[in-house]
């Protein structure tokens, strides 16, 4: 078994993170000055408490301002009350570390280098799954590709029917998992290797219960990886936003599919986060990809112009164009005259609405 170091992990957690986590245990996380605010899953399921949960960047804990005894405590204490909750499981810290640093591709030292310089993190790194270069690139781990020729390639009409060709839908190898009855999106790295599998179940039934895009779980093997390591169509993209200097980020995997399939591949030049956050990394892996300008193209996650959803993703668009603004010049496609519906990304309506939103895209300050 691999050994932690408790604060050394803790320290590799940075906020977009934890907000990783947040939105895969279904707290639905925000991001406020000081760090992130979430639904109270530490002591309730998603959906069903209120948002009182904190989380403080500058100590790395969160606090419950509501239910909880103990009301101050860290992600790994998070992760063993989310597992009695959401899984009936009792966990200890051993199993809330191994499971946050395999979340994330962070393997512990292996016992043998335990005598050595356990203060080492060079030796930590060192045995990480993923291989971090000196550029400071990350190499997530690999799934066997072979899992893709067990899922069934179908048309799927209803995402036809919103615009995705059958072709782009192929040449992403979107198909279909009869055994989840999920609708399967591999995702690679840029490199074209498989680093994850998303399934989005087709009954909305299923999808209001679980959440509409989880990671596949095939047999004992579920198909997760970081999302804030890695963006989905970069494969794709890269070399059309090489040569552009510009870069759209999606929030969902559909949106790229949609863009490749009303501007072809040679001029998509769309990524998705895919409910992750934009994370420093993501930045990074554009960066070196030459952009000059990000645009971020969130989903209209606001019913009326000043309601409570819009003041967060107007606070999200802000908190990133402050975070990032200095790296890069980054932009943001906001729909604030509503000429598409709730929760639509911004190519959900067509090219003609698309382009107005791109056109009205603005510096968040
Ligand atoms: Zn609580």
């Amino acid at each position: 078994m691999p050994f932690y170091d408790k604060d050394k992990l803790k320290e590799q957690l940075d906020v977009e993170e934890i907000y990783d986590l947040l939105e895969l245990w279904g707290g639905e996380p925000e991001y406020t000055s000081d760090g992130l605010i979430s639904q109270t899953i530490c002591h309730n399921l998603p959906g069903e408490g209120s948002r009182k949960l904190y989380y403080y960047r500058n100590t790395r804990l969160f606090h419950c301002y509501t239910g909880c005894i103990d009301p101050s405590f860290d992600i790994f204490e998070l992760a063993i009350k989310i597992a009695k909750l959401q899984k009936s499981e009792d966990w200890d810290l051993y199993a809330a570390m191994n499971y946050i640093a395999h979340y994330f591709g962070l393997e512990g030292e292996e016992p043998e280098q335990e005598e050595k310089k356990l203060a080492d993190w060079e030796i930590f790194k060192r045995h990480t799954i993923i291989a971090k270069e000196e550029s400071g690139f990350i190499q997530l781990k690999e799934y066997n590709p072979v899992i893709l020729t067990r899922f069934a390639y179908p048309r799927i009409g209803s995402w036809e029917a919103e615009g995705i060709l059958p072709e782009i839908s192929r040449k992403n190898l979107i198909g279909y998992y009869a055994g989840g009855e999920q609708i399967t999106i591999p995702h690679f790295d840029i490199d074209g290797r498989l680093v994850g599998v998303r399934g989005r179940f087709l009954s909305e039934e299923k999808a209001n219960r679980y959440g509409k895009y989880m990671p596949l779980k095939v047999g004992k093997t579920q198909y997760n990886h970081p999302l804030s390591m890695n963006l989905y169509n970069l494969n794709n993209s890269k070399e059309n936003i090489r040569q552009s200097g510009t870069a759209i980020v999606f929030e969902g995997e559909k949106s790229c599919l949609k863009m490749a399939s009303i501007y072809g591949r040679d001029n998509d030049i769309s990524v998705a986060v895919c409910g992750s956050s934009l994370s420093a990394y993501h930045i990074k892996l554009l960066k070196a990809l030459g952009v000059r300008e990000i645009i971020v193209a969130l989903d209209r996650q606001f019913q009326a112009i000043g309601d409570e959803e819009f003041k967060r993703l107007k606070n999200k668009l802000i908190y990133l164009g402050k975070k990032y603004g200095n790296a890069v010049k980054l932009t943001v496609m906001f729909d604030k005259n509503m000429i598409t519906n709730y929760k639509d990304s911004p190519i959900d309506q067509g090219k003609e609405k698309f382009e107005i939103l791109l056109k009205e895209r603005f510096i968040p300050q």
